[in-house]
């Protein structure tokens, strides 16, 4: 198979403080592989305790005494509907470098590059139209809220569609006059060096935005632990949302954690199954099944469920694996061997578990680079580990069910509470399941398509607060209460 190797690729990947491309003050490099070679194509700054030290400087000097959090909501607004065009202008070169570096299929790379563009232009146009409570008590007080920026943000991004998943922190951090320090995962740190010249052109102040590179537990570690650091948004694995949570809590920060899923899609026999099937199959193999609210939990009402598992397991066979730059490519190559290795091991075990109806291991005719064939479970019970813990990989699981109240057990049978599916004709149960079922997000008859202004966020150990619309700006920003007797 042909390696497509983007032009221009840097020589370096460098951290970006004050307004300049810098390496580690120590010089720490660690390597960067490609998910298709499993080769190193760069080294990355390796950020250490001294590299934060100087990022979160820089932040707090463009914080305390720079332009940006003292502009207008409408001056921001501006410079930040000029980074939504610039990541539109660029949107190809954003997700052939994404692909390159994660392995996402090229379609799908070029749409989380839209969406990042949309995150921006979406918070600029929120500022602009945000609104604060005011009260009056006729003849004695009025009260209002006074909105303000907190400081400097520590963000904290995972490897799954990075460079959409850092917008989601940096456009609200930022719309509300937060300054930030970003620490992008270390799988996949390429596409999040662009922010820099696109915040430059779009003319953010120096010291507003600065980017560490390197390990979680290096770089992330002191960006938590700094005490100039007041709020840390974290999106990634829960173990490691645990972790944070205790480093973060003598400090007693903002922290808003976005964590791991384990999600079930529910199939009742009155569904329209021909739309079931399509979302059930899109839901756990699109992104790789690199997803976090991955519907990887199919739970399938008896009287449909031998029908469904064999349709489902013929539409998986057809899925088309293979180099992520190739246009028809449906799923690519997973991020890194480590986590190939991570998900291989589950395949494997699942063996052991469940019904293989699909895949099982590496396509045939594709022998290097991180590639799994979708993969297919049924019969399997929720006491299985595929059941219960998160594969992050193109793997399902497909479970029957005979009542309402069997699936609605089923669906909250795991220590996870990320999003839910529920496909059903029937509109009582459909509501009275998405109440019932513990998921911070609730898609009904409906795929994964959210609206920006809703709340995005899990339940149990997939997180703790919300992001999206109203709540992100809330997270980044202090509601002062002014009173004031008549
Ligand atoms: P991860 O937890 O391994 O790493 C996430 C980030 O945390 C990386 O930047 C990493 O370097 C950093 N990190 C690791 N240890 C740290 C520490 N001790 N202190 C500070 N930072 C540290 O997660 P991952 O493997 O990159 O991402 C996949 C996980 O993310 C999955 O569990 C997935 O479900 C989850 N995820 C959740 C959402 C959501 O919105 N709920 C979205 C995407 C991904």
């Amino acid at each position: 198979m042909t390696h497509y190797i983007p032009e221009d690729l840097p020589d370096r990947i460098r951290h970006f403080i004050d307004g300049e491309f810098v390496d580690s003050v120590g010089g720490e490099t660690f390597d960067v592989l490609d998910p298709v070679s499993n080769e190193t194509y760069v080294q990355a700054a390796a950020g250490q305790q001294a590299d934060i030290d100087l990022a979160v400087a820089a932040a707090k000097r463009a914080f305390d005494d720079g332009p940006w959090p003292r502009m207008l909501p409408r001056q921001r607004s501006r410079v930040l509907h000029r980074i939504a065009d610039l990541i539109e202008a660029r949107d190809a070169r954003l997700a052939e470098l994404e692909t390159f570096d994660t392995g996402l299929p090229i379609t799908q790379a070029l749409g989380q590059a839209q969406r990042a563009a949309e995150n921006f232009r979406f918070f600029a146009d929120l500022i602009v139209a945000q609104r604060d409570d005011t009260y009056k008590v006729p003849g004695r007080q009025v009260n209002y809220v006074n909105r303000k920026p907190i400081g400097v943000a520590g963000l904290i991004t995972p490897w799954n569609t990075p460079f959409m998943l850092e917008s989601w922190k940096l456009a609200p951090a930022l719309a509300t006059g937060n300054t930030v320090v970003l620490k992008p995962a270390e799988f996949t740190p390429l596409s999040a060096s662009l922010w820099a010249e696109i915040f430059r052109e779009a003319g953010v102040p120096d010291g507003v935005f600065n980017l560490v590179n390197g390990l979680g537990e290096e770089a992330g570690d002191a960006l938590v632990k700094h005490p100039d650091v007041p709020l840390i948004s974290f999106t990634g694995e829960s173990r490691t949302g645990q972790i944070i949570f205790g480093n973060a809590a003598p400090f007693l920060k903002g922290l808003s954690m976005e964590l791991g899923g384990k999600s079930p899609a529910v199939v009742f026999a009155d569904a329209d199954i021909e739309s079931a099937l399509d979302a059930t199959v899109f839901g756990v193999f699109s992104l790789n099944g690199e997803r976090c609210t991955a519907g990887s939990r199919v739970l399938v009402e008896r009287p449909i469920y031998e029908d469904f598992v064999a349709r489902y397991a013929a539409r998986a066979k057809n899925i088309v694996v293979g180099d992520p730059h190739d246009p028809k490519t449906e799923v690519g190559a997973l991020v890194h061997p480590e986590h190939y290795e991570k998900v291989m091991s589950y395949v494997e075990i699942g063996k052991g578990e469940g019904r293989l109806v699909a895949g099982g291991g590496r396509p045939e005719g594709l022998e290097t680079g991180n590639y799994v064939a979708p993969t297919v479970f049924a019969d399997v019970s929720p006491d299985a580990r595929i059941f219960q813990e998160e594969i992050f990989g193109p793997v399902v699981a497909i479970t029957p069910f005979d009542t309402d109240e069997e699936a609605l057990e089923l669906a909250n049978n795991t220590r996870y509470g990320l999003a839910a599916y529920i496909w059903t004709n029937n509109l009582k149960r459909a509501h009275n399941f998405a109440q019932s079922v513990e998921a911070g997000m609730v898609w009904l008859n409906s795929n994964n398509v959210r609206d920006l202004r809703t709340p995005f966020g899990g339940v149990k150990a997939s997180g703790l607060g919300h992001e999206g619309g109203y709540r992100s700006i809330d997270f980044y920003t202090d509601q002062q209460a002014v009173h004031i007797t008549l």
